[in-house]
C-alpha cells in the first residue's frame, strides 16, 4: 500500500540518501498512515545537519535552525527536514537545555513522546518500530517512549499532548502512563499558553473529547492554565467535539459571574472577537421570546452563527447554560426568518444620514445614529418597507 502524499516526498529523502545521508518519514504522518487515518503533513528526520540539508537543497528556510529543522520547498510544497536529534538536561520542565544533532536513527526516535509518534519509514515502507508503537497502535494505547516520569518531568506539555491525543483516537492511556500524568500535572503551569492551546484546539475538536475532557477534570489540570483557572471546570461537562472559541464561549456563557481576561489565552484578535461575539448571542439567546425578536436577533448575528450555536442544544443545556424558547428558536424557524429578512446589512438601507438631516432639519448629533438604528429596525421587523419614498415619510413621523 502507498500514499500520494509520502510519494510526492520521496525524491526529498532520495536525494538525500544520493548525498550519503540517512532520511525517514516520521512522527504523525507515520502514526495515521499506519491507522488508516487521513495524512495531513509529512515530517522527515535526517542524519544531515542543517548545513548539510542547506547544501543538498535548492529553495529551503531557516524556519528552527536551531532546532535542526530546515522547510525543503519541493515542486511548491513545503516540508519540514529535521536532524536527527537527541536533548540535554531539562531543569524548567518544558525545554531542553540543549539539543545534540546525532547521526543515528535510534536517538532520535528515543527523545519523542509517544511509542505511536516515534515510528520511523523508509521509502520503501520499511517501518522502523524500536518501542513497540505497532502493537500499542493495535491495542489501543497511549505510552510515552521510556519512563514516564521522567518524560513528563522533562516536558510537561506532553501531558497534555496525551489527552490530545486520546481525544482524537479515543485511546486508553497505559496505566504508568495515567499515574505520571496525574503525578506531574501541576509543571504545566511552567508551560507557555500557547504551546497548551495549540493542543487544547486539537483536543475540543476530538471525536473522543469527552473521555479526555475527563480526564483533563480528574487531574485539575485547569487549575495550571491561564484563564482557566479562575473557572471552576468541575461544573462543565464537555461531550461533543467543537471548536476551542467555541468551548471558551461557552464556559464564559456558563459561569458570567467571573471576571477572566481572554486576552490571557493569548489567541488571535480574531479568536477573541469570535468568543466575544458567541458570549454575546447566548447572552441574548434567552431573551427571544417572540416572532418579532427573533427577526432583529438574526438579522444582528446572522443563521450561521445561531445555527451553530443551536447545533449544541444539549451541551448548552446539560451545562445550564440557556433556556432557549424551542418553540421560537429552532433551526426552522431561524432558517425561515433568515430567507425573510429584508435586508441583511445597514449597507442596504435606501436612507442615509444626510437623507435623515435634510428631512429633520436639525443639527447632527447622537439622536441621528439613534434615529439611523430605529429605521434600520423598523425595516427589519417589516414596520416600513425599505423604499426611500416610504422610509422619508416614515422618518418624518418621527423627529
Ligand atoms: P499532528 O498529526 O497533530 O501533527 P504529530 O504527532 O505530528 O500530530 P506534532 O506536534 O506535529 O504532532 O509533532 C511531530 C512529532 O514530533 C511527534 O509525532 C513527536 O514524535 C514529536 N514531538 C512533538 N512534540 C513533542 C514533545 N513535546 N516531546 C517529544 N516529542 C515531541
Ligand atoms: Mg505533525
Amino acid at each position: 500500500m502507498t500514499n500520494s502524499l509520502f510519494e510526492t516526498a520521496k525524491p526529498i529523502l532520495e536525494k538525500l540518501q544520493a548525498h550519503h545521508f540517512q532520511a525517514y518519514f516520521v512522527g504523525g504522518s507515520v502514526r495515521d498512515y499506519l491507522m488508516n487515518r487521513p495524512i495531513h503533513d509529512i515530517d522527515i528526520t535526517t542524519s544531515a545537519t542543517p548545513d548539510e540539508i542547506e547544501t543538498v537543497f535548492d529553495k529551503t528556510i531557516p524556519i528552527g535552525r536551531e532546532h535542526g529543522t530546515i522547510n525543503v520547498i519541493y515542486k511548491g510544497e513545503q516540508y519540514e527536514v529535521t536532524t536527527f536529534r537527541s536533548e540535554g538536561d531539562y531543569d524548567d520542565h518544558r525545554r531542553p537545555n540543549e539539543v545534540f544533532f546525532v547521526r543515528n536513527l535510534y536517538d532520535d526516535v528515543q527523545r519523542r513522546d509517544f511509542t505511536m509518534n516515534a515510528i520511523a519509514m523508509d521509502i520503501n515502507y520499511q517501518i522502523f518500530d524500536y518501542f513497540e508503537g505497532q502493537q500499542d497502535i493495535k491495542h489501543q494505547l497511549i505510552r510515552t517512549v521510556g519512563n514516564p516520569d521522567e518524560r513528563f518531568d522533562e516536558d510537561a506539555l506532553r501531558i497534555i499532548r496525551g489527552l490530545r491525543f486520546q481525544s482524537q483516537f479515543g485511546f486508553h492511556l497505559e496505566e504508568a502512563t495515567f499515574t505520571a500524568m496525574l503525578n506531574h500535572i501541576a509543571d504545566i503551569k511552567y508551560l507557555a499558553i500557547e504551546r497548551i492551546v495549540v493542543e487544547l484546539k486539537k483536543l475540543t475538536n476530538g471525536d473522543f473529547v469527552s473521555k479526555s475532557f475527563n480526564n483533563l477534570k480528574h487531574f485539575m489540570a485547569f487549575k495550571y492554565i491561564p484563564f482557566f483557572k479562575h473557572y471552576d471546570i468541575t461544573k462543565f461537562t464537555l461531550r461533543n467535539a467543537m471548536p476551542f472559541t467555541t468551548f471558551v464561549a461557552f464556559l464564559i456563557s456558563q459561569q458570567r459571574e467571573i471576571d477572566a481576561n481572554i486576552a490571557d489565552l493569548k489567541v488571535s484578535n480574531n479568536e477573541k472577537k469570535r468568543i466575544k461575539t458567541l458570549v454575546q448571542l447566548i447572552d441574548q439567546i434567552d431573551e427571544v421570546q417572540t416572532k418579532s425578536q427573533l427577526k432583529l436577533f438574526v438579522y444582528d448575528y446572522g443563521k450561521k452563527d445561531i445555527l451553530e450555536v443551536l447545533s449544541y442544544l444539549d451541551e448548552l443545556k446539560r451545562n445550564r447554560i440557556t433556556s432557549i424558547s424551542p418553540l421560537i428558536v429552532n433551526d426552522q424557524t431561524v432558517t425561515e426568518v433568515a430567507k425573510q429578512l429584508p435586508m441583511l446589512s445597514k449597507s442596504e438601507m435606501d436612507i442615509n444620514g444626510k437623507d435623515i438631516l435634510e428631512i429633520a432639519n436639525k443639527k447632527s448629533g447622537p439622536w441621528l445614529k439613534e434615529t439611523l438604528r430605529e429605521v434600520e429596525y423598523a425595516i427589519i421587523s417589516g414596520e416600513v418597507v425599505n423604499f426611500k419614498p416610504e422610509l422619508k415619510k416614515w422618518v418624518k413621523t418621527r423627529v
